[in-house]
């Protein structure tokens, strides 16, 4: 069923396309830093109404987004899916089961699938999004392996559309306040960095079988401090690792993942980061340093109350929803044809990353990230 025609004559559908081959008309981009009436939001559709989705993604959709909506649910239970719909503003027939995702292909009022499934499920999830001709944001971690990485990517290629990544913090101010110091002097680079990511796991089973999860908190929390390691290096992607593998301390719940690794990246240039990560410790806070500036930052992951300071004192920015402008930042690249700044392949590097860690823990021996 095709959307009505909106005042010059353009559906919805048409105006997304049309949009898309103006790329780059000063009057598109002005628009769209205003944000879009709601019948011309790109549709988004949540796969997986689990925590995250509900305490995060919903509300920053329905409330602050300027450039797509929720339009749609993926879900295995119906009746949740039905109170979504009912309560949220979109209709019945936007309800889907896992089983019927291939259906979203004949809704035109659903333009992105967003993924927030448990980790395994991410490569099956996004692939058949893709095959429906939707364009596609896949949470973090992006996949469990670079081979899944890999088909993920060529399945979006193959259908045309786009991939990005849930990674919000590239869309937060105190971060862009690093990857701007790490853009502005490459002559005084980052050499040393350090950082832990960790919670206590309670409840969530996911995350504790490596069926479902793919690994332990290297894949949940350690992602970002490679992230963040890769933020203040310009993007540039470890070449080494060092790894280790702490004993359990509630061996019972760990069974088949880690509880506690902490492990060293080296980048081109000479570039250290130490990390940690674990399902038993608190920890939230990344710190880099070059010859004579820093940054540092804690909280630094969680989405709210992000503290951090440089050389030249503290930082001070008004709290935003990363998840709106990452949401966002992805839509106004659909309408201008143009790329996601956190897209397969830098999900794909994170992967890499991931699994020569998982190598190194296992050999002992620096690992190339290759
Ligand atoms: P969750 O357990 O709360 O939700 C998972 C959802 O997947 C549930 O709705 C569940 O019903 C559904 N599901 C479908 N098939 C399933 C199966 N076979 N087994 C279990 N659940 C199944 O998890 P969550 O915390 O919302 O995490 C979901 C994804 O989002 C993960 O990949 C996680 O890494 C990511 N996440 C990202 C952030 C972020 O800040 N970017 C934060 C939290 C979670």
């Amino acid at each position: 069923m095709e959307m009505p025609s909106n005042d010059r004559g353009l559906t919805r559908r048409g105006f997304v396309t049309q949009a898309g081959l103006l790329a780059g008309a000063p009057f598109l981009s002005s628009k769209l830093f205003a944000g879009l009436e709601d019948s011309k939001k790109l549709g988004v559709a949540l796969v997986g109404l689990g925590s995250y989705a509900n305490s995060e993604l919903r509300p920053a959709l329905l409330r602050h987004t300027q450039l797509c909506r929720l339009a749609g649910v993926v879900t295995g239970s119906a009746r949740k899916g039905k109170a979504w719909s009912h309560h949220y503003g979109f209709p019945d027939s936007a309800v889907y089961s896992y089983d019927e995702m291939d259906r979203l292909a004949d809704n035109p009022d659903i333009d992105i699938v967003y993924v927030v499934t448990p980790n395994a499920l991410h490569a099956e999830h996004c692939m058949r999004a893709a095959r429906a001709g939707k364009h596609v944001i896949c949470e973090k971690p992006f996949t469990v392996s670079v081979a899944e990485a890999d088909q993920v990517i060529g399945a979006c290629r193959k259908a045309g559309v786009q991939l990005s990544l849930g990674y919000r913090l590239h869309f937060d101010p105190y971060h862009q306040v690093l990857r701007d110091m790490a853009a502005a002097a490459p002559l005084d680079p980052f050499k040393q960095m350090n950082g832990a990511f960790s919670f206590v796991l309670q409840g969530s089973p996911w995350r504790a079988s490596r069926a479902l999860a793919g690994g332990g908190p290297l894949m949940d929390l350690g992602v970002y401090l490679i992230q963040e390691a890769c933020m203040a290096t310009a993007e540039q992607a470890p070449i080494a690792v060092t790894a280790r593998e702490l004993p359990k301390q509630r061996p019972e719940q760990f069974v088949d993942i880690e509880e506690t690794i902490e492990w060293t990246m080296e980048f081109p240039g000479g570039a250290l980061c130490r990390a940690r990560t674990s399902y038993n410790e608190s920890a939230n806070e990344f710190r880099a340093d070059a010859t004579k500036r820093w940054f540092e930052i804690g909280p630094a992951f969680t989405y709210r109350n992000l503290a951090a300071s440089t050389h030249d004192g503290p930082l001070q920015f008004p709290e935003v929803n990363q998840q709106a402008l990452q949401m966002d930042d992805f839509a106004r690249g659909i309408l201008q044809g143009t790329p996601s700044r956190v897209d397969g392949d830098m999900g794909r590097r994170d992967m890499k990353v991931i699994e020569a860690i998982y190598r190194a823990a296992r050999t002992g021996q620096r690992e190339l990230v290759n």
